[in-house]
């Protein structure tokens, strides 16, 4: 962290460089959003940030929706069906209709946002959780949890020049998971400063390998190691500030992260009173707080539904 600090200082002594400076900044945001989670992680196993720090190599155990940590979410899914023997459903929008006419307190389910699914079924973002799956079957339909997410690392320090399949490579043959083993770690994307001469790497893996990472506390390329750490982060995209998708890929139009405008951040002249895009668009109590503040309501609450759908073993 220092050296990032001493790096900033540095920069700023060249206004030129006012880009870097946004983009360090953005960096030590994200490490200390790492921190938070990490410490809010630990609150209940007793352990501080200085025992988390101190021990990297020791197994992240991330509590999964058990006791306060679990945060009543809009987020919660779930997946409907026509049962197998159910002929006479032809299409998502057929199976949808039959839930419509049952009452919410007796399916269980209070729709907050519908996609139609394959083998015509419905994806339910629900705000309920007590799926009553009598009430479904009676009507012909069946419920069912979506798998969950596989755990995700980050791999710091990599070589800025490698692509996904040889980071995969690499880790795999230090890992010695031989080419047909299912379990093999997958690259995602990487992430990194312009210019520099390594980068951080996105691996994806099952809860076992997490594990195995976890303890080793570094993977082994050639001569050299990388430092490993979980990567529990929802991606979130700089031209609108919604989750789940990088400004290269956005549709929609340009929003401020300070102000809900329709222009670039960096030419923002309401920075001083500050208005959050998705906590407005989610009625939250709390909207005064910049789109990519650490403590955003919004972030939290779909950061800690990310925890939940993701399968970090028993
Ligand atoms: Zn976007
Ligand atoms: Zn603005
Ligand atoms: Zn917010």
């Amino acid at each position: 962290m220092t050296e990032a600090f001493t790096e900033i200082f540095s920069q700023l002594k060249v206004k030129e460089n006012e880009d870097k400076v946004v983009d360090i900044l953005n960096d030590i945001k994200v490490k200390i959003n790492d921190i938070n989670v990490i410490q809010n992680q630990n609150i209940s196993n007793k352990n501080s940030y200085a025992t988390v720090a101190s021990t990297p190599s020791s197994t992240t155990k991330i509590p999964l929706g058990k006791g306060n940590t679990t945060i009543p979410s809009k987020d919660q899914v779930i997946l409907i069906y026509p049962k197998k023997d159910n002929n006479n459903i032809k299409s998502s929008e057929e199976t949808l209709k039959i839930p419509k006419k049952l009452r919410t307190v007796d399916v269980g389910v209070k729709p907050e946002k519908l996609l139609p699914i394959s083998k015509n079924g419905v994806k339910i973002n629900t705000s309920l959780a007590q799926v009553n799956e009598h009430a479904l079957n009676a009507a012909g339909l069946t419920a069912e949890k979506p798998e969950k997410f596989k755990p995700r690392l980050a791999i710091m320090g990599v070589p800025a020049e490698w692509t996904a399949e040889i980071v995969g490579s690499k880790i795999n043959e230090d890992l010695e998971l031989d080419p047909e083993d299912t379990t093999r770690v997958k690259a995602l994307f990487k992430y990194g400063r312009r210019n520099e001469t390594t980068v951080t790497w996105v691996i994806e893996c099952n809860y076992k390998i997490r594990d195995i990472i976890l303890k080793r506390g570094e993977l082994f390329y050639d001569w050299n190691a990388c430092n490993v750490r979980d990567h529990i982060r929802l991606l979130t995209c700089y031209n609108c500030q919604n989750y789940g998708h990088m400004a290269a890929n956005c549709r929609r139009n340009i929003t401020c992260g300070y102000c809900t405008g329709e222009h670039d951040a960096k030419n923002c002249k309401s920075r001083e009173d500050p208005v959050c895009i998705n906590c407005k668009l989610s009625k939250e109590a709390n909207v005064n707080h910049e789109a990519h503040d650490t403590n955003c309501p919004k972030y939290t609450r779909r950061l800690q539904s990310y925890i939940n759908n993701t399968d970090y073993g028993p």
